[in-house]
Formats: structure tokens, C-alpha cells, sequence
């Protein structure tokens, strides 16, 4: 007999081989897991177009048609493959960027298919990229079925029978079997109000819909409970921590803090500025553990309010820590700090990667003796004989950067965890923010420091390179500095470091000493070196800085005022941004140059006029969310975590809230879940917490 708990390859059809296949490639190990492996989209077959009636604002369609020549097109790395295909009604192309080798030997020239996908149009014509195709004569008949679900496969699965069809045979044959399994987990009193499906039905009618009514109402329903488990997760943790975890109180304001901020601020804070540190001081008087995000465009002025931070901390006789994500960035806080605090006799240790094991003693002791107050560093940090006599606050720069786990060791350094202020110039869209941060509070600068003009962003193609140095020349010739940045995506791709070096050479070819004098960073070079030609930057005497994205973070040269970005179109939004927001940091004028091929995607194109329209992070931010969706955007350490089955945060705010006011709603009543009508929801609560244990532990 088949049950939710029995192991995959234990259903007929399946056997050991594919049910290694469905572990690896898509996490199924259970029936349990086989089910809620929900269909991404479905096909309606019960509607055809005909080419002329396509448009490029129409969703996915459905057409019969004829295909043609297939051609392989572009160069070797780029290569893509285009056929053309018709019906009577006319023609369009259907392109394929990803996967050429193994597509092009199925394509049958000649041959009738249906094809399914979303139209587009480029260069003013129509092409669908990357259709479902099949053979019309092998293609589901018509009657047979209205919706039919599509199941996310792999290429191996594919070849082994479990292409999307395949799926849905294993799901349709054990679905009848287990269907009584799914018990009611939400709370029968917010069904009416909230116009829930029942769970059992929600899932029949998520694989296998009667009509598209039923679809929605099944989607609904179990987006609405996957977030509501989640939130249920997040808010307790909330609880927990405003109700059992002590916090150190930070109550007064002393010698440190006044004497630097009356005698040695270097300029006046902004309004926003001084909103924050306001707020911050709120919690840290509180007696509660601060766990507190400060979000602030690049740029915004975070260093100076976590280092006044810093200065209550010692106040009030505690040590603080600040970690940074990169060792270029550790250095620079290090450097920028020691000599703000230098007036005020402080001293400040530096800890990262490369620091000398004879050095290392003398800090350890000195943190363990409370004789050091405020410490800079990378991951080094982390170690375990990293000791505190009492480490009251932590600050994480660029806090996307670092995995849950690695932060949540900072909270365990204490045995009375720290105040901890986590900072990014990542803007997080509301929604996810609400998700990923649920338990965590969120400040906002908001607000430029004076004088800053808006950066002037451009697109340039590659063809136009004599005008890109032209433009450099000239801002140099005006005292400026250059950034030109580089993709290398994969420290290991070795075409990268080709075009990088190619890159290199050929600027200073165009730039030659003793005129000019070109830096260059990469993560391949040994950290002293990274500092040598780093200072060469900072100090003026280069005026060009060729480097890879390890100056994405943090770096501050305010005297730079051009960053140029070769092959923008490789980069995310969010890494163009934060490579923008290197310059910009002056009174001048400044400009980014995003750098392209002729050819870009439909994406691509998107991402750079979104670069070009806007400076405002948040924007850029959400228009990043919508483009690439939620695991992509905070980077691999979080992405993990971001495995919803269902719900798509960029596009289920609504559901989100409704989400967490129920939550709270319970959380209100029934803080730990015991009311016997609560029996199944705190089952199933127990069990995403077990799949899920990082949820709750995400600041
Ligand atoms: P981010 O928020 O990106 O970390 P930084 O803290 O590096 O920004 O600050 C960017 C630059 O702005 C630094 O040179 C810093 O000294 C300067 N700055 C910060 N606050 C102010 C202010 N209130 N007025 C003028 N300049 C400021
Ligand atoms: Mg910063």
C-alpha cells in the first residue's frame, strides 16, 4: 500500500534508478515529496492561436503550425539556434539560447508540432524563445483534457521517461491512494473569512484542476498556507526573543560618544542619519536584544552610524565587533575608523584572513581582557578562539553576504547574545523583507548627505570603445578617477581572466606611463598585492582601477567618479547597483558606462534601461525581484532558503499579509499552538520547523 511516508522508489513505475534520479535532480524522496511537486503552469488545451493573432503583451499560447529551417547562429560561446515556423494565417521564429546541442537533433524541419510559449517581439519581429514543442501527430488530443498541468523535469528525468508527462502519470496513479492523508492544518476559523479551499481538495485540484476557477482557488489555498507556516515560524521567534532573551542595556550617552561627536564628526549627519541612530538607541535601552536591520542606499552614510554605535557600546562598557564581508572592505573600516577615533586615543584591532599568526595573539588577549573595545574584521572573526570578555554589540556590513549560519555564530559569542545591527545597501522589497526578516526591526536611511548630484548612467556598445576611453581621458584630464570593472563570475572561469587582462592591456595601451598609471584588483591576487594597488587607487596616484567585482562591496574612493562596466549585460541588478554606487561619493559630477555587446536579451535590455532610468535602489530592487524572482536576488547563501513550492514572493504580497495577520491573530491566542482544536496545525507546524530549521534564525 502506498503512503505519504513510503520511499519513491517503492511506486510502480518508478524503481531504483529513477528514484535516484527524482533524489538528485529534484529533491523527491517520498511520495509525500512527489506530491508536492506542484505543477509551475498549464497548458490549456483547449484554446489554439493562429500566428496572426499573436502579439507581444499576450501570455503563453498555444499554436499548430509547421516548422522549417533550423539554423545554428553566433559565435561559439553564444551560439543559439532559430527555426522558423508557420501556419497559413504566417510565420514567426522560435530561438533557443540554452541547450542547443541536445534541441537541435529532435527538431524535425518539415514536420507539424504544436508549440507553446510567450510570444515576443525583437528587432519588430515575433519569436518565442524556448517553446514546448512536440509532434502534432504525438500531442494530447484536444478533448481530452482542459488544463493540463506542466511539471518542472530535467534532461536526465527526460531521458528516462519522467519528462513532465511522466510526472503527472506517477502523481494521477497515487494521488487516490494518499489523498486521505492530508489532514486539515489551517485553522477551520479563518477558512470562511479567507475563502480557503480545504486542503485535501487543494491539492486534487492544484495537479489535476476541473477548470480554471478551481486552479486559482487551489493556488490560493496553498500559497495562503505555505506563507502562513512560515510567518507562524518567524513571528514565534519574535515572541520568544521579546519575552525570554535579556538584552545588555546601553542607558547612557558618555565621554566617548560626546567628545567624538561634538569635537571630531567630520560633517554634520543627515536628518536621516541622526532618525536612525535615534531608533537604535531606543533598543538598546530597552533591556531587549537588538536585532535591528539598517538599510541604506550605497553611499548613504551607514559606516558613520554603526561606528556611533560603536562609541555608546563603549559607553556603557562593552566591546564591539564589526564584520565585514571582504577583506578590501575590513581594511578600508579599519583604516577609516582608526583614524576618526585616533583624536580620541581609541585604538581599534584589525582581524581578517591575512592577519600574522604572531599579531593574533596580542589581539586575542587583548579582546579577552576588555583592554581592546572595538574590533574590524572579515569571517576571521567567526573562529572560535575569537573570545570576548564582554562583546555587547555586532555589526554586520553587508550583512546579504554572509550565510544565516555565519551570523547566527556571532549571537553565540555572548552568553547573553549582543545588541546586533546588521547593515545593507541591498534595498529588500517589502515583501520579502517581510519574509526573510519577519522578527527583524528595519531602519531606513532615506536620505543622501548633501551635495551628492545624481550619477548620469549610459549604455554604450562595445563597437564604441574609442568614445568610452575618450570620455575617460577626459574626466581624468579633470582630476577625476576611473573605475573599469570586469564580470568574473566564476573565480575559476578562465575566459574571464582572459578578457580581463585583455582588458587591462588594452587600457594601458590607451593610457600609458608616465603620463597614467592603472591599477588593477582581482580575486586571484594575494591580499597584500590587493592592498598595494587598492592604495594605489585611494591614494590618487592611479588614476584608473581595473578590477573584478571584489570592489562590488563597500569600497570608498570619493575622488572616483567614472565606473565603466564591460559586459554589463553578464551582471545582476543588484551587482550593477552596488558597482554604481562606487562613485557618486563626491561633490562631482559622476557617470556609469554600462558597456554591452550588440545583441542582449529580451532580459538584459530590461536590466540595463532599468539602470539607465533610475538611481533609486529600491527600484532597482524591485524591478530585480520581478526580472529574476527571490532565490536569485539575495545571493547563493540565502537562495537555499527561499525553496517555497508555491508561493512567489514577488508576486504574493496580498497573500503575504493575509498570511501574517493570521498568524499573529493565533500566535495571539495560542502563543505555543495548545488548544486541542490546534492539534493538526501544531503537527504540521512541527514538522516545517524540523525541514526548515533555519527559517526562524535568519538575522
Ligand atoms: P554606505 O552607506 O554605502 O556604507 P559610507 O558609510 O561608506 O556609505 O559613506 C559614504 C561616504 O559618505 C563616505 O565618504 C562618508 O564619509 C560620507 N558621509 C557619510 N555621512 C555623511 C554626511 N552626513 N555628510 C557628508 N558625508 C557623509
Ligand atoms: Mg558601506
Amino acid at each position: 500500500m502506498i503512503k505519504l511516508n513510503t520511499p519513491i522508489e517503492y511506486v510502480k513505475g518508478v524503481g531504483p534508478k529513477r528514484a535516484e534520479l527524482l533524489q538528485k535532480e529534484l529533491n523527491i524522496f517520498f511520495v509525500e515529496d512527489l506530491i508536492n511537486h506542484f505543477p509551475f503552469r498549464y497548458i490549456d488545451r483547449s484554446k489554439f492561436y493562429t500566428i496572426a493573432e499573436l502579439t507581444d503583451n499576450m501570455p503563453q499560447v498555444q499554436i499548430v503550425g509547421r516548422l522549417g529551417e533550423v539554423q545554428e547562429l553566433g559565435k561559439p560561446r553564444q551560439k543559439r539556434l532559430v527555426a522558423k515556423f508557420y501556419d497559413p494565417s504566417g510565420s514567426i521564429e522560435l530561438i533557443w539560447f540554452k541547450g542547443v546541442k541536445w534541441v537541435k537533433p529532435t527538431l524535425q524541419a518539415g514536420a507539424d508540432y504544436v508549440i507553446f510559449g510567450k510570444p515576443t517581439v525583437f528587432n519588430g519581429k515575433i519569436n518565442i524563445a524556448h517553446p514546448d514543442i512536440e509532434l502534432l501527430s504525438k500531442a494530447t488530443s484536444k478533448s481530452q483534457v482542459a488544463l493540463q498541468p506542466v511539471y518542472h523535469t530535467s534532461e536526465k528525468l527526460t531521458a528516462n521517461g519522467l519528462h513532465s508527462k511522466g510526472i503527472e502519470k506517477l502523481i494521477k496513479s497515487v494521488l487516490p491512494e494518499i489523498l486521505n492523508e492530508f489532514y486539515e492544518n489551517v485553522p477551520t476559523q479563518f477558512h470562511d473569512p479567507l475563502k480557503l479551499m480545504p486542503r485535501k481538495m487543494a491539492i486534487k485540484e492544484i495537479h489535476f484542476p476541473q477548470n480554471l476557477t478551481y486552479m486559482q482557488a487551489a493556488q490560493y489555498r496553498l500559497k495562503f498556507e505555505e506563507l502562513f507556516f512560515l510567518q507562524l515560524q518567524i513571528i514565534r521567534m519574535k515572541l520568544y526573543r521579546d519575552r525570554d532573551i535579556q538584552g545588555f542595556v546601553f542607558g547612557k550617552v558618555g565621554e566617548h560618544f560626546n567628545q567624538f561627536f561634538h569635537d571630531h564628526l567630520p560633517f554634520e549627519l543627515t536628518n536621516a542619519q541622526k532618525r536612525v541612530i535615534k531608533e537604535i538607541r531606543k533598543d538598546l535601552g530597552a533591556g531587549k536584544q537588538m536585532n535591528r536591520l539598517l538599510q541604506g542606499d550605497v553611499g548613504s552614510g551607514k559606516t558613520m552610524v554603526s561606528l556611533l554605535v560603536m562609541l555608546i557600546a563603549m559607553d556603557n562598557g562593552f566591546q564591539s565587533a564589526m564584520m565585514a564581508p571582504t577583506e578590501i572592505l575590513a581594511n578600508q573600516h579599519y583604516e577609516g575608523i582608526s583614524e576618526l577615533l585616533e583624536p580620541l586615543g581609541i585604538g581599534v584591532e584589525l582581524l581578517t584572513g591575512s592577519t600574522k599568526q604572531a599579531a593574533r595573539k596580542g589581539i586575542f588577549e587583548r579582546l579577552l581582557s576588555g583592554e581592546s573595545s572595538i574590533i574590524v574584521g572579515t569571517h576571521a572573526l567567526l573562529e572560535d578562539h575569537v573570545k570576548f570578555k564582554n562583546l555587547g554589540l555586532v555589526v554586520i556590513d553587508e550583512q546579504h553576504r554572509f550565510g544565516v549560519a555565519q551570523r547566527s555564530k556571532m549571537w553565540q559569542k555572548n552568553a547573553i547574545p549582543p545588541h546586533i545591527l546588521v547593515m545593507s545597501a541591498t534595498p529588500i522589497p517589502r515583501t520579502l523583507a517581510m519574509t526573510l526578516y519577519g522578527d527583524l526591526d528595519v531602519s531606513v536611511i532615506d536620505e543622501l548627505p548633501p551635495g551628492r548630484k545624481p550619477i548620469e548612467t549610459r549604455h554604450l556598445r562595445d563597437s564604441h570603445r574609442l568614445k568610452v576611453f575618450a570620455f575617460m581621458k577626459d574626466q581624468i584630464d579633470k582630476g577625476r578617477q576611473v573605475y573599469v570593472v570586469y564580470p568574473l563570475i566564476k573565480e575559476s572561469e578562465n575566459m574571464d581572466y582572459k578578457d580581463l587582462m585583455d582588458g587591462f592591456d588594452g587600457i594601458t595601451r590607451a593610457f600609458p606611463l608616465p603620463q597614467y598609471k592603472v591599477a588593477i584588483v582581482h580575486g586571484q591576487m594575494k591580499p597584500a598585492d590587493k592592498d598595494h594597488e587598492m592604495q594605489l587607487f585611494a591614494s590618487g596616484e592611479a588614476q584608473i582601477m581595473v578590477a573584478t567585482t571584489v570592489i562590488e562591496v563597500g569600497v570608498n574612493v570619493p575622488n572616483a567618479s567614472v565606473m565603466v562596466i564591460e559586459s554589463a549585460e553578464r551582471f545582476g541588478l543588484s551587482q550593477l547597483h552596488q558597482l554604481r554606487g562606487r562613485v557618486g561619493r563626491g561633490a562631482d559630477q559622476s557617470y556609469c558606462l554600462l558597456v554591452t555587446g550588440n545583441k542582449l536579451s529580451n532580459e538584459a535590455k530590461q536590466r540595463i534601461e532599468t539602470m539607465v532610468r533610475t538611481t533609486d535602489g529600491f527600484e532597482v530592487a524591485e524591478s530585480d525581484l520581478k526580472l529574476r524572482g527571490p532565490g536569485d536576488m539575495m545571493g547563493t547563501q540565502q537562495s537555499g532558503m527561499l525553496n517555497l513550492a508555491i508561493a512567489d514572493l514577488a508576486k504574493d504580497g496580498k497573500i503575504l499579509q493575509l498570511a501574517r495577520s493570521a498568524a499573529f491573530e493565533l500566535l495571539k491566542s495560542y502563543p505555543n499552538l495548545d488548544s486541542p482544536d490546534l492539534i493538526n496545525t501544531r503537527r504540521f507546524y512541527q514538522k516545517m520547523v524540523k525541514l526548515r530549521p533555519n527559517w526562524s534564525k535568519i538575522s
